[in-house]
């Protein structure tokens, strides 16, 4: 005999997951497929082990789409305080690190645990280990073919997540079943990843590698104040990260160093305190030391008393770190981005519950969706709007 679902769920990753706790709370039979060994790979190592679950300011503002509005009716249908109270249903503690960004305090285990337990209390079923060849439309809804043997429902929902991190199983598998259906896409590209140097800038830099300072990181018109880390194969840090996903190959980072002190009026302090301190070593008093050692050599007034520097010399030195321009040779790639930029076309589907507009019953929710939120947890509180929308539908 076939095997029958109401709903399959391609994808057991923190989308997919939410979508089955709520389509299994309605009555409906979920089965939830993934070709990997376990679920929630990728919320196990997320936020460094602890989760960065969700982000108490996140609002359609942080997230990036060809369609920005698509966002607001899922994210207004399932809020960071609706995730909030499930971690505290469970008694899973948590913390805000810093600009709303809430983690665990033990570990990102937990929030697996949580929806597994939740998953099994709506009596959704997972089935690990379980690739998945097709998708096809049958006169009653779809037959799914897994390497176990087809599987009938009425609907199925893909949850398979992005290109990032192919290492860790991402295929790109909802593209190729947006393609099939005829659904458009939106191009896709790593965000939220390092940008690499050339090999001259890496030469110039390579005295900072590991370098970490406070800067604003400025993209055309959009800038993010975090911190920026120099290493070996060229820039990183969260300010980085945030500007990677508005960056196009072949433009600049403008870089403002400790954009909150000004530097102008500390040097001419020391320089009134003390006019035989190298401009270094000023410099040194905020700024890393090798940072200082780095803009006082390119200004060429290493080592040169302050009292022998005009006005005009320091703002010109001052200007160097406030306005520090670099043009990366590209970004490390799907390999360590942490998330994919583009994807299903928000377009082809519904805002309200995820469902392609001219396929009935097929629905897409999580990253594979044209939705991409900043750095902060943003991300999963988008997988866990978007999987509950389709879950109160699928
Ligand atoms: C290192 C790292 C750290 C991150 N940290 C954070 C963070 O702290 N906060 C935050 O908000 N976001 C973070 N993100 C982003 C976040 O992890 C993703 O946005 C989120 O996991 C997307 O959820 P998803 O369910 O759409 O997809 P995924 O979590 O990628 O899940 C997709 C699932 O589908 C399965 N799958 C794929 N292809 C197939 C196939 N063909 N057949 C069967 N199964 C398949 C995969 O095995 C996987 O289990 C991080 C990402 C990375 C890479």
């Amino acid at each position: 005999m076939a095997d029958r679902q109401d709903v399959v769920i391609i994808g057991a990753g923190a989308a997919g997951m939410m979508c089955a706790i709520e389509a299994g709370r309605r009555g409906r039979r979920v089965v939830v497929l993934d070709h990997a060994k376990a679920p929630g790979e990728k919320i196990r190592i997320s936020g460094g082990g602890r989760c960065n679950f969700t982000n108490i300011h996140a609002g359609p503002k942080n997230f990036l789409s060809d369609n920005p509005h698509f966002c607001k009716s899922a994210l207004a249908r399932y809020t960071p305080r609706d995730f909030i109270d499930l971690v505290e249903r469970h008694g899973i503690a948590w913390h805000e690190k810093t600009l709303g960004q809430l983690f665990c305090d033990d570990s990102a285990k937990d929030i697996i645990r949580m929806l597994l337990t939740e998953m099994k209390a709506a009596g959704a079923v997972l089935r690990l280990g379980t690739s998945v060849q097709s998708v096809e439309r049958t006169p009653t809804g779809f037959r799914t073919i897994t390497g176990e043997g087809p599987i009938e429902s009425a609907a199925v929902v893909i949850a398979t997540g992005g290109k990032s991190i192919p290492k860790m199983g991402a295929t790109g598998f909802a593209y190729r079943i947006a393609e099939e259906f005829g659904l458009p896409l939106v191009e896709t590209r790593p965000g939220l990843v390092p940008l690499t140097l050339d090999p001259g800038q890496l030469e110039s830099l390579k005295d900072l590698a590991g370098v970490a300072v406070e800067a604003e990181a400025k993209s055309g018109k959009t800038v993010f104040r975090e911190a920026l880390l120099i290493t070996h194969r060229g820039l990183s840090g969260p300010s980085i990260l945030q500007i990677s996903s508005f960056w196009r190959e072949g433009g600049d980072i403008r870089l403002h160093l400790l954009p909150e002190v000004d530097l102008l009026a500390v040097l001419k302090a020391a320089r009134k305190a003390n006019g035989r301190q190298a401009a270094q070593t000023a410099l040194a008093e905020h700024l890393p030391k090798r940072l200082a050692q780095f803009f006082a050599d390119k200004a060429g007034l290493a080592n040169r008393a302050l009292a022998d520097l005009s006005d005009k010399v320091l703002d010109g030195l001052c200007l160097g770190i406030r306005d520090w321009t670099i043009r990366p040779a590209g970004s490390e790639g799907y390999r360590t981005a942490e998330v994919t930029l583009g994807g299903i076309d928000t377009r082809a589907l519904d805002s309200r519950t995820m469902q392609a507009k001219d396929v009935p019953g097929l629905y897409f929710i999580g990253e594979c969706v044209d939705v991409t939120g900043w750095l902060g947890g943003y991300n999963f509180q988008w997988a866990w709007a978007s999987g509950f929308s389709a879950g109160q539908a699928a």
